[in-house]
C-alpha cells in the first residue's frame, strides 16, 4: 500500500488550508523548488548552453514523457512533453485527419472542454476540406459511431460531472468502424488508473499542471500509439521534431517515432520542476489512488447530501462511472465558491452552476474531507453566500 503520509510530506501545503482543487492547478512539491533553483544555477548559470547536452536538456521532453507514460500504460518511447496541452490537442486532431483523408466527421461531446472544441473548429476552418465537428451528448456517443466519422475526440473524464467515459469500450467499438480515437487525459492522469496501450488508443493528450503538479504552465504530453507513428506527418512542423535539427537543412523530414511530435525548444524550468513531482509519483501505485479516491469522494457526497439540500449532485453517484472530482449544482454556486475560499475551503466555480471539488489521495486526507463538509455546511445553512462582495464576477473562476 501507499504510504500517503509520506507523499503528503512532500508537498507544500499552507496551514490551515483545506485544498480540493488539485485537479486545476496541484500543488507545490516541496523538492521542486531546490531542484529548479539547483538547475537554474548548476546548469542555466555555470553550464550555459552547453547545458544542452551536458546536462542533456536536449533529451528531457522524452525522458520525462516515459516517466509520464508510466502513470498512462503506454510503453518507453511512445510519449513526449511539450506546448499546452491545446497545441497537442490540434497535432493530434490535424494528424489523426490526415490519416483518414476520406472521412469529414470529427465527434465529440457536448461534455468535452471549451479548448478542445475551439482547436478543432480552428483546425477545420483553416484545413478548409469540408471537415464537420459534430457533438452529442456524452451518453450518444456509442449510437453515432458510423463509416462516416473521421476521429472521436474525447476527454476521459468530463471536467464538469466527472463523469467517466469507458475508454476501453468506446475506442474498440470506434475501432469496428475504422474510426481513430483522440482521448484527452486531462482529468485522468494521476486521477485513476489509464491503460493507453493496452486499450488500443490511437491517440492521447493530457496536460501536466493538475493531477501530476508540475507547476503552471508545466508542460502537456502527447501519445501516439507506436502502430501508427511512423506514418503520423506532423502539422505543426518544428525544427526540434525534424530527423536532425542541427543539420538546418531547408525541407522538413519528420524525426523518426515520437520525437517528431516535439515542436520548439522545450521549457526545461518546468519539466524540472515535474521530474520533482514525479519522484514522488515513483512513491506511489495509482490502484491505491484511485482506491483512496473513492473513498474521499463518497464520503464527501454522503457528507454535503446529509447537511445540504440546496445542494444538488452533479456527478455520478456510481464511483466507477465517476473521475476523481465531485460537482454539486447550486444556483448561487459562484457566490458560495468565494465564500468557501474566504474560509479557507479552495474548490471552483464552472459556469453555469457547478462547485467543483478535486480528491487527490498524494496530498489529502479523510479529515479534511470531514472538515470540508463542515465548512460547507455552515456557508450553505446561514446563507453566507449572500454577501454583495461573493457576488463580484472575477476573471479567472
Ligand atoms: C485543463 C484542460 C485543458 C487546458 O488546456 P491548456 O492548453 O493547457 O490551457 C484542455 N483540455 C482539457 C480537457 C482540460 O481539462
Amino acid at each position: 500500500m501507499t504510504d500517503f503520509a509520506k507523499t503528503k510530506s512532500l508537498f507544500h501545503l499552507p496551514a490551515g488550508l483545506l485544498y480540493l482543487d488539485g485537479n486545476s492547478l496541484g500543488p507545490l512539491p516541496r523538492a521542486a523548488a531546490d531542484r529548479v533553483g539547483a538547475m537554474m544555477q548548476q546548469e542555466w548559470g555555470d553550464l550555459l548552453v552547453t547545458a544542452w547536452t551536458r546536462a542533456d536538456w536536449i533529451n528531457q521532453p522524452s525522458r520525462v514523457g516515459n516517466r509520464v507514460g508510466k502513470l498512462i500504460g503506454a510503453p518507453a518511447g511512445s510519449v513526449v512533453m511539450g506546448d499546452t496541452l491545446s497545441i497537442k490537442l490540434y497535432q493530434a486532431l490535424a494528424s489523426a485527419l490526415e490519416m483518414s483523408a476520406e472521412r469529414k466527421i470529427i465527434l465529440s461531446d457536448s461534455g468535452n472542454f471549451p479548448t478542445d472544441l475551439y482547436m478543432a473548429q480552428g483546425l477545420i476552418k483553416s484545413l478548409d476540406r469540408g471537415y464537420e465537428l459534430q457533438l452529442c451528448e456524452p451518453e450518444e456517443i456509442e449510437n453515432r459511431l458510423s463509416a462516416e466519422v473521421a476521429v472521436l475526440m474525447l476527454t476521459e473524464v468530463d471536467y464538469r460531472s466527472g463523469r467517466l467515459h469507458d475508454m476501453r469500450s468506446l475506442t474498440e467499438k470506434a475501432h469496428e468502424d475504422g474510426i481513430l480515437t483522440i482521448w484527452d487525459l486531462a482529468h485522468s492522469a494521476g486521477a485513476l488508473p489509464v491503460r493507453v496501450a493496452d486499450c488500443d488508443v490511437d491517440f492521447a493528450v493530457g496536460c501536466s499542471y493538475k493531477y501530476l503538479n508540475s507547476g503552471p504552465g508545466g508542460p502537456a504530453f502527447i501519445y501516439v500509439a507506436p502502430r501508427l507513428v511512423e506514418q503520423v506527418q506532423p502539422a505543426l512542423c518544428g525544427w526540434l521534431g525534424h530527423q536532425a535539427p542541427f543539420d538546418f537543412g531547408l525541407d522538413y523530414r519528420p524525426a523518426a517515432g515520437i520525437e517528431r511530435m516535439r515542436i520548439g525548444t522545450p521549457p526545461i524550468l518546468q519539466l524540472t520542476a515535474l521530474e520533482a513531482s514525479l519522484d514522488i509519483w515513483d512513491m506511489v501505485d495509482i490502484e491505491d489512488v484511485r482506491a483512496v479516491s473513492i473513498e474521499l469522494s463518497s464520503l464527501f457526497i454522503e457528507l454535503v447530501e446529509a447537511s445540504c439540500p440546496e445542494l444538488e449532485l452533479a456527478s455520478p453517484r456510481d464511483e466507477r462511472r465517476r473521475g476523481s472530482q465531485v460537482s454539486f449544482r447550486f444556483e448561487h454556486g459562484y457566490a458560495a465558491m468565494r465564500a468557501l475560499i474566504d474560509r479557507g475551503l479552495i474548490g471552483d466555480f464552472r459556469a453555469p452552476d457547478i462547485m467543483r471539488f478535486g480528491f487527490t489521495p498524494l496530498y489529502l486526507e479523510a479529515g479534511e474531507v470531514r472538515k470540508a463538509a463542515l465548512i460547507i455546511e455552515d456557508v450553505m445553512s446561514n446563507r453566507l453566500w449572500d454577501r454583495p462582495r461573493y457576488h463580484e464576477h472575477s476573471p479567472v473562476t
